[in-house]
């Protein structure tokens, strides 16, 4: 009975894999950087199966970033994520979310390893080159900010 739960439980992942929403922030975009980063994400191994370039509004910023309203920089972040297009994505892969938290770095570009990306294409602190959500909890409340069902093509 055990590993028939067990069994179910690992299923969907194997059919669906790990999802993770990131989003390419403006400053990049505007630079034409959005493609050498998807590149890298890709080298990887993980699969880009929603992808789109977007304006974010003032609205979107408050539901995106509702747990940081009432830190001192969000007034800046607002007017930072809404200031040019984005470039939205879903990816899929194993571990998907802990791989691209990986491949990004950390949120400062001065303490990222050289060859992440928020190093590589990252300017400040606030304006780092790329969002990824921090757990899978978060990508399931990302992604449908961005994409409905019928944007995300999962299919092998
Ligand atoms: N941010 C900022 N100043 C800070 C911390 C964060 O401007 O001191 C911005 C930055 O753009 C960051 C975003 O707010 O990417 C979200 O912050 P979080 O702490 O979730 O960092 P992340 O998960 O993006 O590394
Ligand atoms: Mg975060």
């Amino acid at each position: 009975m055990k590993t028939i739960i067990a069994a179910l439980l690992v299923l969907p992942n194997l059919l669906l894999g790990e999802m993770t929403f990131s989003m390419i922030k403006p400053t990049a975009v505007q630079e034409q950087k959005a493609g050498e980063i998807i590149a890298q994400l890709q080298a990887s191994g993980l699969r880009v199966v929603a992808l789109k370039i977007t304006k974010m509004t003032p609205e979107q910023a408050d539901i995106f970033y509702k747990d940081l309203k009432d830190k001192p920089f969000f007034p800046e972040l607002s007017k930072m994520m809404t200031s040019g297009p984005v470039v939205a994505m879903v990816l899929d892969g194993d571990n998907a979310v802990a791989k691209t938290r990986e491949l990004i770095g950390p949120t400062d570009p001065k303490e990222a390893k050289p060859t992440t990306i928020r190093a590589r294409f990252g300017k400040s602190k606030g304006d780092n080159a790329i969002h990824a959500s921090d757990s899978v909890v978060s990508a399931e409340r990302e992604i449908p900010i961005f994409f409905s069902g019928e944007e995300i093509f999962l299919s092998k």
